[in-house]
């Protein structure tokens, strides 16, 4: 049966290395790497992700910045926000929640945060920068996978990668980091004949679909790397909510190599990731050498 990837404990000792950096950044500069995180409206699942990501840059020995507008804020007061963030020298990163709310358009918004700021990798500057190889910020998600992988597997020059889902967030740039790292990459998607027969070939799965259990057992390869970034919230036998996974776990981890689970798999490493990629915006703003994370 599949090793299973600790991604609980990889996040943990990622933060670790983030908050020896800010030591380091901070006797340097003189001050602390800044992440200010932007929430509008009361989506509660929203609302959660942005206390913990309080919390860990706090943790990080970072400051953190929230900025919490109403559901009924207009576009031009949330720009006008994302121009006073762009222009405070003590705001390293830039964090939008999304979804924002359904009369704002997201993408003025996102295309509005200095490049340079955008720790989660969306503008399309580092969208950009990402496809061509230059240093940039990679979202959160994909790059915490992409560090599972390298822990797991080391080199992953070669081998047939599957990447199921094509989304700005996860799955396109998911596929860009795996062709970086000169894999033979396929990308599955809703319109895809038949995403089973792509997965038996592959090496690398990466499941970003956002639906239950989509990916069988018997689609994986014997020994193939599982990784399972589906966050689904679903009613359990016993009346309770629980969360699982794209991939149907117990009959993957029967055949696979090595696997995530859901929860405490990729989740804690997207928040890894951002304290990473906001330290790493504050030693590029004042020309420090960057640490190795
Ligand atoms: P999305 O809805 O934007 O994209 C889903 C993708 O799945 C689409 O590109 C679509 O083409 C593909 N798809 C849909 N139905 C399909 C089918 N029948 N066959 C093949 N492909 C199909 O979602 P997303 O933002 O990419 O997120 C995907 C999942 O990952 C969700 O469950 C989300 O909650 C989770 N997620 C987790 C984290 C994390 O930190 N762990 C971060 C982001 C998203």
């Amino acid at each position: 049966t599949a090793m299973i990837i600790d991604g609980k404990a990889h996040a943990a000792a990622l933060r670790a290395r983030v908050a020896d950096g800010v030591a380091g950044f901070v006797a340097a500069a003189g001050r602390k790497p800044g992440l200010a995180v932007v929430l509008v409206g009361e989506d509660p699942a929203s609302a959660v992700y942005v206390r913990t990501k309080t919390r860990m840059t706090a943790e990080a020995g970072m400051a953190g910045f929230e900025h919490r507008l109403p559901a009924d804020t207009t576009s031009d007061d949330l720009l006008a926000l994302v121009d006073r963030l762009n222009a405070d020298d003590t705001v390293d990163g830039i964090l939008v929640q999304l979804p924002l709310p359904a009369h704002i358009d997201e993408r003025r918004v996102l295309t509005r945060i200095d490049p340079d700021k955008d720790v989660d990798g969306f503008h399309p500057v580092n969208v950009g920068r990402l496809a061509t190889g230059l240093h940039g910020f990679v979202p959160c998600t994909p790059l915490g996978c992409l560090m599972l992988l390298r822990a797991t597997l080391g080199e992953l020059s070669g081998l047939e990668a599957v990447v199921v889902g094509r989304s700005n967030i996860v799955g396109k740039p998911m596929a860009q980091l795996l062709l970086q790292q000169s894999c033979t990459v396929t990308v599955a998607h809703s319109r895809t004949r038949d995403v089973a027969a792509h997965v038996r070939r592959a090496d690398i799965v990466v499941a970003a679909v956002g639906i239950p259990h989509f990916i069988k057992g018997d689609w994986i390869k014997p020994g193939a790397s599982v990784i399972d970034v589906g966050i689904n919230r679903i009613a359990k036998e016993d009346g309770g909510a629980g969360l699982v996974g794209d991939v149907d776990f117990a009959g993957a981890a029967a055949v696979a190599g090595a696997i995530t689970p859901v929860p405490g798999g990729v989740g804690p490493m997207t928040i890894a990731c951002l304290m990473r990629n906001t330290l790493v915006a504050a030693c590029r703003r004042v020309c420090a050498a960057e640490p190795e994370l």
